[in-house]
């Protein structure tokens, strides 16, 4: 029945119908250990006890009221976020997309109330993904998403880790902004080095660049601290956030540093949804979990889980490389990842492969001690299956 629905994905036959933890339920009633976590969302699992209760009860009270109001939890969220973010004001947004494009406006008015309204384009990152709306298309760098919606906002792309190249691009384009993701997600979990992220802000700094963190997938935890940048000590000048910041729920945010927080006056931005007190309320279920040990049980199911895929490498030669960090790790094949995802679902395992070769396992920051056993079992009976 699902011809009245528009085909931008290729969906997978199963149709899953409950969950609970890092595991999902097919409508026949198999089950599947969840490495997946609806791409990088669901960090709380399915059907978690305080989310499910915070839920409950806030929708009895009022979902939506729109930004003419305040809300206690969307202020709360936002003072969270300072505090955990190092920098100081939210916007929020209905999707990572929205972040961004948040960004990207933020970046060129800024540079027009700096007297420098000719910095219009922008610099991004080879195998970086923004998004998909005409901006942050425009800074997403995977061909076939491009060019049928061609032209788009001007951006020049440098290869990743590449500190000569990044310095050309900024001080001969002098864009807006330059954005980037600290570890590359759709990519292929490409991370990127701490001298990379201390040289681009330097130069950033240098050239009067602003400097984007797309921390979308792997920001908010994965990585086993609230921001991946925090490894390598680089604060940027604004950081995007989305997927699992409400647990499951819609829910983006633009956070900048202090000296941006008045870019945007009354009426410049806006938004009808985002920010209303139902996906506030979960976020603030997901802060309180991080903040409360969550973020040490993505480092030991992080470290348990890359061990078990740097022992798998070692016993199947077409592993070519493990990668990531945290829960946001990445199994590299020489051949054969389409079709191992494909396995790994007849054996319930649910990946994705992205990148072309690179088996993605992002679970839920929840996922248990036997879960991550479960899921390296059946990840080793596919890969045995393919020789
Ligand atoms: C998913 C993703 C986006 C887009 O987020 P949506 O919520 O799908 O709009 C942008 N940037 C990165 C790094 C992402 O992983």
């Amino acid at each position: 029945m699902d011809e009245h629905v528009i085909r931008t994905y290729q969906r997978a036959e199963e149709v899953f119908v409950a969950g609970h933890g890092a595991t999902l339920v097919d409508r026949d009633g198999k089950e599947y250990v969840d490495f997946l976590a609806g791409i990088a969302v669901s960090a709380l699992g399915h059907a978690y006890p305080p989310l499910v209760e915070a839920l409950r009860d806030q929708v009895g009270r009022v979902v939506h009221l729109s930004n003419l109001f305040r809300h206690p939890y969307t202020e709360q969220a936002a003072a969270r976020l300072a505090e955990l973010t190092g920098l100081e004001a939210s916007f929020f947004t209905n999707s990572g997309t929205e972040a961004n494009e948040a960004a990207l406006k933020l970046a060129r008015k800024w540079q027009k109330d700096q007297g420098r309204p000719e910095r219009v384009s922008f610099v991004a990152l080879h195998g970086a993904f923004h998004g998909r709306s005409m901006g942050s298309l425009s800074c997403t760098h995977t061909e076939k998403y491009r060019k049928p919606f061609e032209p788009l906002l001007p951006v020049t792309f440098v290869p990743p880790d590449d500190i000569d190249a990044l310095a050309a691009a900024l001080r001969t384009t002098r864009p807006a902004a330059f954005l980037c993701e600290p570890v590359q997600g759709e990519g292929g979990i490409r991370e990127l080095s701490s001298a990379f992220l201390v040289a681009a802000r330097e130069l950033c700094d240098e050239t009067q660049t602003l400097y984007v963190h797309d921390e979308i997938q792997c920001g908010t935890g994965r990585t086993g601290r609230f921001l991946a940048s925090q490894w390598s000590a680089v604060q940027p000048d604004v950081v995007t956030l989305a997927k699992p910041i409400a647990g499951g729920l819609p829910m983006g945010v633009m956070v900048v540093r202090n000296e941006l927080a008045d870019v945007f006056r009354p009426g410049d931005h806006g938004s009808t949804f985002a920010g209303g007190p139902l996906v506030c309320r979960a976020a603030l279920v997901l802060l309180d979990a991080l903040e409360n040990g969550l973020l040490d049980t993505v480092q030991a199911r992080g470290a348990q889980l890359r061990a078990g895929l740097e022992a798998l490498a070692r016993r199947f030669p077409r592993i070519t490389e493990v990668r990531g960090r945290g829960l946001m790790l990445g199994l590299r094949l020489a051949d054969g990842a389409p079709e191992l995802q494909k396995r790994l679902h007849g054996l319930g395992l649910l990946v994705n492969c992205t990148a072309g070769d690179v088996i993605r396992i992002v679970p839920p920051f929840v996922i248990t001690e036997a879960e991550v056993e479960r899921g390296l079992d059946l990840l080793a009976q596919g890969l045995a299956s393919l020789d």
